[in-house]
This record gives structure tokens, C-alpha cells and sequence, in this order.
């Protein structure tokens, strides 16, 4: 697998900014009718060519969202008190209340090896993410749109389904 090349891809998506937000909407509003199975066969494929190991940019530039489950869960991993947990490195979003981060790159992450140093027991939004395999697919493609711009695994995927759709 090659290594995960950032800047191009961003370029990549600066350039094709637009067209690709387009297709997602145009698929999202008007999917084929085997979208669920076609999104199962070009997942399969974009895990056989990214590595997430080679790029970890969702852990280094976004943030996830802590349910209470996953506060409770990793505080008691690290042996803190959950209000401990909070005031140390989350911060309430004002938007939907959800609880994220405070500076990126994640606390949790390894920058030498890319690695979550909590993966076992990591957010379940974390552990979600891309969310290729949420179903039904179209609900996730407002936030493919979001993703597109900062994961790789997400801008192959689009271009995988542009290819199969012909777009
Ligand atoms: S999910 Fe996307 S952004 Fe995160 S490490 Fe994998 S390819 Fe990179
Ligand atoms: S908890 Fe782990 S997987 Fe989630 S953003 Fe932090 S380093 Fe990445």
C-alpha cells in the first residue's frame, strides 16, 4: 500500500471541490437502487488500497463526538472521574451540545506511529468512522460530503462510485 500523500489529496479536492460535492448530493437525492450493495463492494475495495496506519488525518484535524458511554467508559480506563475527564480535554459544541475535543491532534494519538492509544476502547464514533458500512447509505452522505475534504478512504470511495455510476 502506498503511502497516504495529504497535500495532493488536498489539492485533489480543491480543484475537484465542487463537482465532487455535486455527485454526492445528486446520488444522495437520487440513489441507484442497489446503492447499499454497491457501497458493500467499493468498501471491500478502498480498504484493500488506504491504510489508515499511513495517515490517521481524522485523529489529527476532527474532532469525535463523546457519548456519555464513551466518557464514562475511557475515564474509568484512565482511572479519572469523568467530570475530571471533561474538564481536562473536552469542551461542549455549542450547535448539538455534543461533547468534542479541545485542541487537535487528539490527545489519544500516537503522532510517532499514527496509532489510537485507547483503540480498544476508543469512541464509538471513532470506531464508526468513515461510515461506509451505516445503512441505509444515503443518510451519511451529507456527512461523506464533510469527510471528503479531510479522508482520504472517503475521496476513493466517491471516486470509485463515480466510476461505477458513470457520473
Ligand atoms: S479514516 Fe480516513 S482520514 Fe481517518 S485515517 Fe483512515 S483514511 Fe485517514
Ligand atoms: S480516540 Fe483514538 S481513534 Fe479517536 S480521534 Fe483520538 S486517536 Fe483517533
Amino acid at each position: 500500500m502506498e503511502t497516504i500523500n495529504l497535500k495532493k489529496l488536498k489539492k485533489k479536492f480543491d480543484l475537484n471541490r465542487r463537482s465532487l460535492r455535486y455527485f454526492i448530493t445528486r446520488t444522495e437525492n437520487n440513489p441507484p437502487k442497489n446503492l447499499d450493495v454497491l457501497m458493500e463492494d467499493i468498501e471491500k475495495k478502498v480498504w484493500k488500497e488506504v491504510s489508515c496506519l499511513s495517515c490517521a488525518n481524522c485523529c489529527k484535524v476532527m474532532s469525535p463526538t463523546y457519548t456519555n458511554a464513551d466518557i464514562k467508559r475511557i475515564s474509568a480506563h484512565l482511572g479519572m472521574r469523568p467530570k475530571d475527564f471533561k474538564e481536562k480535554w473536552l469542551y461542549r459544541e455549542k450547535k448539538d451540545n455534543d461533547w468534542m475535543n479541545r485542541s487537535q491532534p487528539c490527545q489519544f494519538l500516537d503522532m510517532k506511529t499514527n496509532m489510537c492509544t485507547i483503540y480498544e476502547i476508543r469512541p464509538a464514533d471513532c470506531a464508526d468512522f468513515p461510515h461506509f458500512h451505516k445503512r441505509p447509505a444515503t443518510d451519511y452522505f451529507y456527512i461523506h460530503s464533510q469527510n471528503i475534504e479531510y479522508c482520504p478512504a472517503t475521496m476513493l470511495m466517491v471516486e470509485k462510485m463515480k466510476e461505477k455510476l458513470k457520473a
